[in-house]
């Protein structure tokens, strides 16, 4: 089973939530973190979830509404970050942790029950 929910989306925020549930295992990747950790924590909590419920924050570049919180969030509950080498680059990130994850274009994550296939769309970042 797979679910989607909105916990905004707009030049003020985006994060989408993502659930994967393969009948022993529940996956969640938020996709995009572009709120404060309070507003952010907030609609987690009315999805029935807490940030450290996460298994990983994938930002899909580094302006700020798609950013927010996501390095605290990650510092704060050891969530593991994913983006691509120039996200992390713009976040003064180019080393992340080995625990996150650098994301290539076409290259297949596999972040628990999920995998995820980034690619390359024109936009200013
Ligand atoms: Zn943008």
């Amino acid at each position: 089973m797979l679910r989607f929910r909105s916990l905004a989306s707009g030049s003020s925020g985006n994060a989408t939530l993502v659930e994967a549930f393969d009948g022993l295992h529940r996956t969640r990747v938020l996709i995009d973190c572009g709120l404060g950790a309070r507003q952010l924590a907030a609609r987690l909590t009315a999805a029935g979830l807490s940030p450290s419920q996460l298994d990983a924050i994938f930002i899909t570049h580094e302006h700020g509404d798609h950013v927010g919180c996501a390095l605290l969030i990650a510092a704060r509950f050891g969530v593991p970050l994913c983006a691509s080498a120039g996200t992390f680059a713009a976040l003064r990130c180019a080393e992340p942790p080995p625990t996150w994850h650098i994301a290539r274009d076409g290259q297949t994550l596999a972040i628990g029950g999920l995998q995820l296939r980034p690619f390359t769309v024109p936009h200013d970042a």
